[in-house]
Order: C-alpha cells, then sequence, then structure tokens
C-alpha cells in the first residue's frame, strides 16, 4: 500500500495487538484500516506508545491540507473532517473502506487534548451527535437521494469507528 500522503509503501508495524501501516522513516502517518482501532481495546496505551514513536521518527514533511487518496480504495477520496467538537483536531477517512488516516502529530494531539477518560468520552460522544446531524443535512441537501440510502449499516460502521478512537485514546 503507498502512502496517501507522501507516495512512499506503507510498513506494517504491530502495536500492542493490533497491525496497522504505517508511513516508516516517511511522513509518519498511521493508516487504519475499519475495525482495526477496535482492537486497541485494553492494550490502547502501549499501541499508542509504539505509534507516537514511528511519529516522532518521521522524515518526510507533507501538506496537512492536500487531498488525500485511499491507500485501499481505488479513485477514493478520503474526507477531512474534524475530530472533535472544538474543531482542532482533523482527520482523513474513506468513507467507503472506513479506513482512517492521521497525519503525523494528530495522535499525538488528540491524545494530548483531554485530560481525563471521562472527558474524551464526552467529546467523542458530542462530537458523533454533530457528526450524525451533518451527515442527514447534507443528505436531505442533496435532495436525489432517499433517506433510507442513510442506512443502519451506515449508522453501526460510524459508530463503530467511533468506539474504536475512544480506545485509541487510551486509558488514563
Ligand atoms: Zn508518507
Ligand atoms: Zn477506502
Amino acid at each position: 500500500m503507498q502512502c496517501p500522503a507522501c507516495s512512499r509503501p506503507l510498513k506494517e508495524v504491530t502495536a500492542g495487538d493490533i497491525q496497522v501501516d504505517v508511513c516508516h522513516g516517511g511522513c509518519g502517518g498511521i493508516w487504519f484500516d475499519d475495525g482495526e482501532l477496535d482492537q486497541f481495546d485494553e492494550q490502547s496505551e502501549i499501541a499508542a506508545e509504539v505509534l507516537l514513536k514511528e511519529e516522532n521518527g518521521a522524515t518526510v514533511k507533507t501538506d496537512g491540507k492536500s487531498l488525500r487518496h485511499c491507500p485501499r480504495c481505488e479513485n477514493e477520496v478520503l474526507v477531512r473532517q474534524f475530530f472533535d467538537p472544538k474543531n482542532q483536531v482533523e482527520i482523513n477517512q474513506c468513507w467507503k473502506c472506513c479506513g482512517i488516516w492521521l497525519d503525523r502529530g494528530e495522535l499525538a494531539t488528540i491524545r494530548s487534548q483531554f485530560k481525563t477518560a471521562t472527558d474524551r468520552a464526552k467529546a467523542i460522544n458530542e462530537y458523533a451527535d454533530q457528526c450524525m446531524d451533518q451527515h442527514l443535512a447534507a443528505i436531505k441537501q442533496a435532495g436525489k437521494m432517499e433517506m433510507r440510502e442513510y442506512n443502519k449499516e451506515t449508522s453501526t460502521r460510524f459508530k463503530s469507528f467511533l468506539y474504536g478512537f475512544k480506545q485509541l485514546l487510551g486509558k488514563e
């Protein structure tokens, strides 16, 4: 797989009991396939440490605002969106395969942003509500799409992604 940010080959790295794809020695970005975040669970702290080290070993600077393509899906552009209600951290997500790309430093920022596990959980829940509202508003605005296209599967996958992120953020 190719790095969505600097086009180098991604390297599979074991972090805790999960495997993620990292731009090792490149831009230090991290790719999470759908569901990989879910697996962080109890080892989240160890996993996060491994990944933060990868970010620190980065040598290539990338433009955080440039368009990224999904390393898994052909011709699929990653959607840049705010992760938190305060709109301080942006993440890239593929709405097709639900994979997530974090640029270098984003993981550290996310982890430093919330002081307690309760704060994090609260922020994530608020963010989930906000995203759902935005998503529904966008669909309504599009007009051509039927509401039923916003089906249960989409909703479940999205919740699973947020749950995974909660795990990634770790425990105090
Ligand atoms: Zn890269
Ligand atoms: Zn994808």
